[in-house]
């Protein structure tokens, strides 16, 4: 699996990339804080161990801007023992877990495997229709292979049809589907965002159809 390190302690950073490529995974190893926020900007990890102290851009704002863009890579932060607002500051921002330097390798090496099992636990699958794809894991939707600015609802909305893709999803449906994500929607709401998310998708060849009393269609055009 694509792991990326970000830890501006050489030695450290160094035990790290041995430990996880004995373990086969492909390491991406990265020092400076703005450059490895570039990197995750870019491409797709399934684990990123993430220093809280970094040069150029602070291990806390990469995360926040990670989480900002709906990206749910499972993170291990790490910390030194004396900053505990490093480490609350981590978990609000959305880290999955962390731990305090120094650290015990077998239990670093623990904390990995459960982030990597609970990675692929989620619903692994690229959608593809026409221009459109959409990666259920990044939670990321690409329109001719660039990226597409949706919010995490609008996210769930195009997932849920891209699923049902030529078949009519009625507005009850994506209410009830949305429910089981754990985001309750009204009727109403659910067609502000299909009208959002349509509008972000009009220029390539995937539509969403409204048929008047049964629903929406996403089909190619
Ligand atoms: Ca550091």
């Amino acid at each position: 699996m694509r792991v990326l390190i970000v830890e501006d302690d050489p030695v450290l950073a160094d035990v790290l990339v041995r430990i996880l490529q004995r373990e086969k995974h492909t390491v991406t190893h990265e020092t400076n804080g703005l450059l490895a926020d570039a990197l995750l900007e870019k491409h797709q990890y399934e684990l990123v161990i993430l220093d809280m102290g970094l040069p150029d851009m602070e291990g806390g704002e990469i995360l926040g801007r990670l989480r900002q863009r709906n990206d749910k890579v499972p993170v291990l932060i790490l910390t030194a023992r004396d900053r505990v607002e490093d480490r609350v500051q981590g978990l609000d921002r959305g880290a999955d877990d962390y731990l305090i330097k120094p650290f015990d390798l077998l239990e670093l090496e623990a904390r990995i495997r459960a982030l990597l099992r609970r990675g692929q636990s989620a619903v692994s699958a690229q959608l593809q229709v026409g221009d459109l794809s959409l990666d259920t894991i990044g939670h990321r939707a690409f329109l001719n292979g660039e990226p597409v600015e949706l919010s995490a609802r609008e996210l769930s909305v195009l997932e849920i049809l891209m699923l049902r893709v030529g078949r009519v999803v009625s507005k009850e449906l994506l209410s009830e589907q949305m429910s089981a994500l754990g985001d309750d929607m009204s009727i109403n709401a659910i067609e502000v965002y299909v009208h959002r998310l349509r509008k972000k998708i009009e220029e390539g060849n995937v539509s969403v159809r409204t048929l008047r009393g049964l629903g929406y269609l996403l089909e190619k055009t």
